[in-house]
């Protein structure tokens, strides 16, 4: 064999398109919730892949599923149906809302099958009129153009256009400002549960609640999207199960792979009539590989050990940082639910969350930013107690380094 090529982090800088400013090392190895770098230095993740290594990496189970299946069969197309996307479907049906299931393999797919989705079943009512968007500032829904252009930073779409058409933004959490663009020619709204990437900001329950309402009174559909607070998350299976308001359609990925590709658009009988044969598709979708990791993904996290355990996880976390906050006081609210958390940095370290992520790396910590002004924790719904210290240990030392 030959000798692999030697890379450095310097050659991401020579070789890659740069639309990513990655970490200035290159991560090897992972086990749990711990991963190692090239110069075999251990880091804590509390970023888990973007909250999507839902059980830490190289969970043993997840790695067997994984290893049984590449033996077996990869990838067929859609023209040939295969066990384990079927059995993942039943998964996802018996433990939802839904009935039906759509197959793709990222979140961007997910919400772009949502929304094309209301456009057809809007004009198959009869209703040319009825295409009109809803979505909310600073939402993101992936990075298609149409998912983009429904995201509400202009700043990610506006070097694009021209843009999709029909898509109206108003505010997240205001419920007299959404009455006032939900029309009848509205023919869905679109929605996080949680803002994740927006500075993980909960919707208010009466807000999820009117906009039930709202879509209800106008015949439009309620898509939530769960890209970021689905799969176990939250403490809950999916985030609307806390909130008691039931979408159409909801759009679930990241985790569902636990860090195999894969998403998922689910809704309702009536509505999955809309999409029929030839109308949507894609080639990957619904892979065996991708649908055996996924359903034991699923089945692992689907059970109250786990989704009880991500609420004591949150506790832990909770205690940690309030402890940090006290001796450095550097956030002024620390928000979000399950281990999808927000630490909104005070108004006198505004802009320093990426700065704050850099010190905790180097600390050996993995952390993420939900915006410039907030650190933001998505780590395996799994992780020990011990790790959750440990880490917490590491980033109170890069807080000290900011705050003195
Ligand atoms: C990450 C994310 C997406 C996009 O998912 P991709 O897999 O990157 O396409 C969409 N919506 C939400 C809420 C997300 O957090």
């Amino acid at each position: 064999m030959e000798q692999p090529i030697a890379v450095t982090r310097q050659s991401f800088d020579d070789w890659m398109i740069p639309v990513y400013a990655p970490a200035d090392f290159i991560l090897v190895r992972g086990e749990g919730s711990q991963v190692w770098d090239q110069q075999g230095k251990s880091y804590i993740d509390f970023a888990g892949g973007i909250a999507v290594n839902a059980l830490g990496h190289a969970h043993p189970q997840v790695l067997a599923a994984l290893v049984e299946q590449a033996g077996k069969l990869w990838h067929l197309g859609n023209g040939y149906t295969n066990e384990p996307v079927l059995r993942l479907a039943k998964q996802l049906i018996d433990a939802t809302f839904a009935d039906k299931v759509f197959f793709c393999n990222s979140g961007a797919e997910a919400n772009e099958a949502a929304l094309k989705l209301a456009r057809k079943h809007a004009l198959d009512s009869g209703n040319r009129e009825k295409n009109q968007i809803v979505a909310f500032n600073n939402a993101f829904h992936g990075r298609t153009l149409f998912t983009v252009s429904a995201g509400g930073q202009p700043k990610y779409s506006q070097d694009f256009a021209p843009l999709p058409g029909g898509i109206t933004h108003t505010p997240f959490n205001d419920l007299a400002a959404a009455e006032q663009v939900i029309n009848d020619h509205t023919c869905a709204v679109i929605v996080e549960p949680i803002q994740g990437e927006g500075g993980v900001v909960p919707a208010q329950p009466q807000f999820l609640q009117g906009l039930r309402e709202l879509c209800d009174r106008h015949g439009a559909l309620l898509i939530f999207d769960e890209v970021q607070t689905g799969v176990g998350r939250t403490g809950s299976l999916y985030a609307y199960m806390n909130y008691g308001v039931v979408p159409d359609v909801l759009t679930t990925a990241k985790a569902l792979g636990g860090g195999f590709p894969i998403g998922a658009m689910i809704t309702t009988d009536k509505l999955a009539k809309t999409l029929g044969v030839g109308t949507h598709g894609t080639t990957y979708g619904g892979n065996p590989l991708a649908a055996a990791v996924a359903g034991v993904v699923f089945s692992l996290i689907n059970t109250p050990e786990v989704l009880d355990g991500v609420r004591q996880r949150l506790e832990w976390f909770i205690a940690g940082l309030t402890e940090i906050n006290l001796q450095y006081p550097i956030f002024s609210e620390i928000r979000g639910a399950g281990l999808l958390i927000g630490c909104v940095l005070n108004p006198e370290y505004a802009g320093r969350a990426k700065q704050l992520t850099q010190l905790a790396n180097e600390e050996g910590v993995i952390a993420l930013i939900a915006g410039p002004d907030v650190v933001r924790f998505t780590p395996s719904l799994i992780i020990p107690e011990q790790d959750v210290k440990e880490g917490l240990a590491r980033f109170a030392r890069a807080v000290a380094r900011i705050c003195s």
